[in-house]
């Protein structure tokens, strides 16, 4: 199974050595010493649980956490710092962290929240459990937090359309879909006058914004006189 991506950010040398070394065995450590890098492995990998530092050179981690939840509910956040006030507690939980751990912190009892909050968000997302991420080549795909990552590995954001049309070739999983099938998948406004060049249209942005129009044609192929078809295999 693969394991999921943690995403630690701590700025003292010796704490992230040590915490990324306890959580290896059972994780991908994505690692960043401040804000800044912290945002650049967001904007580039997809992360499954953050473990963020309060006081941090550069900004503060409820800053990040704030700009996180500003965009979506996932990944879920444990905060880990030395600050162990109430008040930075109850400012952490409210930005939209998962749980709060004071350092210094027992090895058993840091890996042992992380499951639990995992467990928690996994149930709360969906049940029974789907698959939710999505590649094809180079590109992956987010189907919860509705984000796509290019081949560069930058995110790209797509409009709802964009998005409607993408998760239905997607899902549709190499079966041909003509463009009234594609037409009724866009949650577009009745009165939108919205014809079949709308779908070519849509198509034509998705495939420029997964890849720079290089290998767009190859990820959703056209069906000459049909539609369209997911070009590659997904895993
Ligand atoms: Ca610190």
């Amino acid at each position: 199974m693969k394991k999921l991506n943690v995403l630690l950010v701590e700025d003292d040398p010796s704490l992230l050595a040590l915490t990324s070394a306890l959580l290896r065995p059972h994780f991908s450590v994505l690692q960043a010493s401040n804000v800044a890098e912290a945002r650049a492995v967001l904007a580039s990998k997809p992360v499954d649980i953050a473990l963020l530092d309060l006081g941090l050179p550069d900004e503060d981690g409820l800053v990040l956490a704030r700009s996180m939840r500003a965009k979506s509910a996932h990944p879920p956040i444990i905060f880990v710092s030395s600050r162990d006030s109430a008040s930075d507690k109850i400012n952490g939980l409210d930005i939209g962290g998962d749980d709060y751990l004071t350092k210094p912190f027992d090895p058993d009892e840091l890996l042992s929240r992380i499951n639990a909050v995992l467990r928690r968000t996994n149930a709360h997302a969906s049940a029974p459990r789907r698959e939710t991420r999505v590649r094809l080549g180079e590109v992956e795909i987010d189907l919860d937090t509705r984000q796509v990552w290019n081949e560069r590995l930058e995110t790209t954001p797509f409009t709802r359309a964009e998005f409607d049309v993408l998760m239905a070739i997607v899902n549709a999983n190499g079966r041909v879909l003509s463009r009234a099938v594609l037409l009724d998948a866009v949650a577009l406004s009745p009165d939108h006058d919205a014809g079949e060049r709308t779908i070519d249209a849509l198509v034509a942005k998705i495939r420029k914004k997964l890849s720079n129009g290089q290998d767009g044609p190859k990820i959703i192929s056209t069906v000459h006189g049909v539609g369209y078809r997911l070009g590659l295999v997904r895993s």
